[in-house]
Parts: C-alpha cells; structure tokens; sequence
C-alpha cells in the first residue's frame, strides 16, 4: 500500500516546578531560597490553576514540590540543612487555613495533579549558614546518605501531616543537579523510597555513565528523563505571554508563576492561553499528550524502540530492541497513530486495540494493550 504513514507519536509531559511556596519572595541574595520570585503570596487558586490546566487537556501535570513552608510543625528545626533558619526554623507565617484549602484541591483533583518530589527548601545550608546549589546535590558531588535520607523522611512527614497521600513516584532534582550511573546514593535511596521516574536537564547531571538513549536511560531501574530547555519561558515570569515555538523534546518544564496571574482571579485567562498551546502539540502527527507519568514513561520507550514493518494492509511491530532493556511490556501500553488511510478497524490476534479518531485531525490513534506481557511482536491488519 503507498502513502500509508504509521508513526508512534513523541509523548510530551508538562512538569512545574517549585509549587508549594507561600512566600513568592526570591530571597536568594539574603542567603534565602529562590522560591517563585514574584510579587505576590502563593494562594490556593495556584493549585486550582495546574489541576485546572490538566482537567482540561484531560492529563495530570507534574507538580514538582518543594514542602517546607507547609511545615505545620516546625519539624524541620530537626533538619538544619534543609532551611535558611536551621535550628531555628519557624513556619508560623505560613500556618493558617490556605494549607486546608490547598490540600483539599490537591486531594479532590489528583487525577489532574500529581505531586513530584522536589524538596525541603531546594537549596542546602550548610553548618556555616550559607547555601550552596541545591538540596539534593551541588557542583561537587551528592549530599551524604544521611543528609538524603533525612530529607526524604521529612518530605514525606510534611506530606503526611497535610494528608496529601502516598510517597510520590517522580522525582524532579532541585536545580537539576542529579547523577547518572555509578551506583550512586542518590537514585538508590530514591528507588527504595518509590520513586521511578526522575525527570532532569541531561547537561546539568554528573554522568558516570551515559543515558542509553538521547531522551531517556535506565539506571539502576530508575528511568531518567530528558527534560531539556524547552520552552525556555523566564522561571519567574508571571503572567506571561505563552510561545509560539513547538517543543520538540519529551518535556515542557516550566515554573509554577509561568501559567499564573499576578491577580489570582485572573489565574484562568493565563491556563487558557496554555491550553491552547498545548492542543496544538496534540494535533501534530508525531506528537502526542502524555496521560500521565507512566504513560509517559511507557510511551517514550516504545517511540524509542519499536521497528514497524508495513505490507499492505498489515503493521508488525516488533519489540525486538524493546526488550533489550526492559523485560515486561508496560500495562500502560502505547499508541500508534496512521495518517493517509481511513482506518475503522483493527484487528490483532496478540493484542487488545481501541481506534481514535479525533475529529478534525487527519489520522486515526491505534491505542494498544498487551495482554501477555512478554509478547515479543504483534501483527495488526487494519480495515
Ligand atoms: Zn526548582
């Protein structure tokens, strides 16, 4: 058959950083945190506005978040390094019914929200005082065992104490400042805390080993992310205009400010504007929205590593790559997508198939579940 045109479309995840500040103050010159570095306090409609932003584009954002000053304890006096205060950490100014409100829309909307681990306060203070970048690591290496553990601990207590679920199973490094390969520490105590997806900017981490593949590598069993600098939007830019440059990597990571509005009630007109952007992404033939983390995670995988064969009216895919480095399918499964032919149905005896059909767009979806977990090939015969 000519001009028939199967591709397994690029995923592309939205991931915002830094969501969890109050204070909106870039206190970084006062041996501070950077926080969001705008104008304005953190209000509970900023939660709203990332559910918001994936209720309508039907995924769920990453939202990578630093806790501490969701502290609701002063437990962090325990954990100098993780505040500019040390032992004298006092989150006073930030108790009050916003943390109730905020929590609850992170409850109530977790299908479009999910929570990524960032950190405490994102940078590390040292015994002197001062800070150097960032929590989980610096220039000069990781944090010790300790120190990681101990602020994975506290992560968690922060997020128990607010009700806001189980450990997250993504990971967003502060500054990006992560390792690859080595057996290192890091990823190690990540993995046993139940992360298993890490995103970062590949040119920011140490690489004792290089990433498989250029968007994504396994470590450790810790998948790893290429999250580039795309869209490059200023980190503290608020209210912003949204650009008009298509990403062509795997991530869109942008800062919490980015998709707010300097007056909260305005916070929609600016999601809107993103919504926008973001269909536009959908539209296009090799790009595709990622549901979520795992999908993402499943997605990308298959981009990377399954050969299709076309004759006629038959697609085989073959795993043979896939299985190389993984040893079971993703249930998660992947999506294919067919322009240049009016697909109906299709139909495979080694897999379960759903057909898409957006209107408006120019291909149809094949979106594909394994049923064995270890098939190794699967024929598709379309109609
Ligand atoms: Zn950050």
């Amino acid at each position: 058959m000519q001009n028939l045109d199967v591709c397994i479309p690029l995923p592309l995840q939205i991931v915002f950083d830094d969501v969890g500040w109050w204070s909106g103050a870039d206190d970084s010159r006062q041996n501070g945190p950077y926080r969001t570095g705008i104008s304005r306090r953190h209000v509970p409609a900023d939660y709203l506005a990332v559910a918001e932003l994936g209720r309508r584009l039907d995924m769920r954002p990453q939202a990578a978040m630093i806790l501490c000053e969701w502290d609701r304890q002063n437990i962090l006096k325990n954990v100098p390094s993780a505040t500019w205060m040390g032992k004298n950490w006092d989150n006073s100014v930030n108790i009050g019914l916003q943390l109730d409100e905020a929590a609850e829309i992170i409850r109530s909307n977790s299908k479009h929200f999910e929570i990524t681990l960032h950190g405490l306060g994102h940078e590390f203070w040292h015994k002197d005082g001062t800070f150097s970048r960032a929590e989980w690591a610096d220039d000069t290496g990781l944090r010790s065992e300790q120190e990681i553990k101990l602020h994975l601990d506290y992560f968690f207590r922060i997020m128990a104490m607010n009700d806001l679920g189980g450990f997250p199973k993504s990971f967003v490094p502060c500054a990006f400042k992560y390792a690859f390969g080595g057996n290192n520490i890091l990823t190690r105590l990540l993995r046993e805390s139940g992360v298993e997806y890490v995103s970062t900017a590949f040119g920011c981490m140490k690489t004792f080993e290089t990433p498989q593949f250029k968007l994504f590598g396994i470590d450790d069993s810790m998948f790893v992310a290429e999250r580039g600098n795309e869209p490059g939007v200023a980190w503290h830019s608020i209210g912003g205009d949204v650009p008009e440059k298509i990403i062509e990597g795997c991530i869109c990571g942008l800062h919490w400010p980015n998709i707010l509005h300097p007056d909260p009630e305005r916070n929609m007109e600016v999601v809107e504007r993103w919504v926008k952007y973001f269909e536009a992404h959908n539209r296009i033939f090799s790009k595709i929205l990622a549901r979520d983390t795992f999908h993402h995670r499943a997605q990308l995988a298959y981009c990377s590593l399954t050969d299709i064969k076309i004759k006629d009216k038959e697609l085989t895919l073959d795993f043979s790559r896939f299985f190389k480095l993984f040893d079971h399918h993703f249930h998660e499964g992947m999506t294919l997508r067919i322009k240049n032919m009016n697909v109906c149905e299709a139909v495979s005896g080694d897999a379960r198939l759903a057909v898409v059909k957006d209107a408006g767009s120019d291909f149809a979806g094949i979106n594909i579940i394994f049923d064995d977990c270890r098939q190794r090939q699967v024929k598709i015969t379309l109609k």
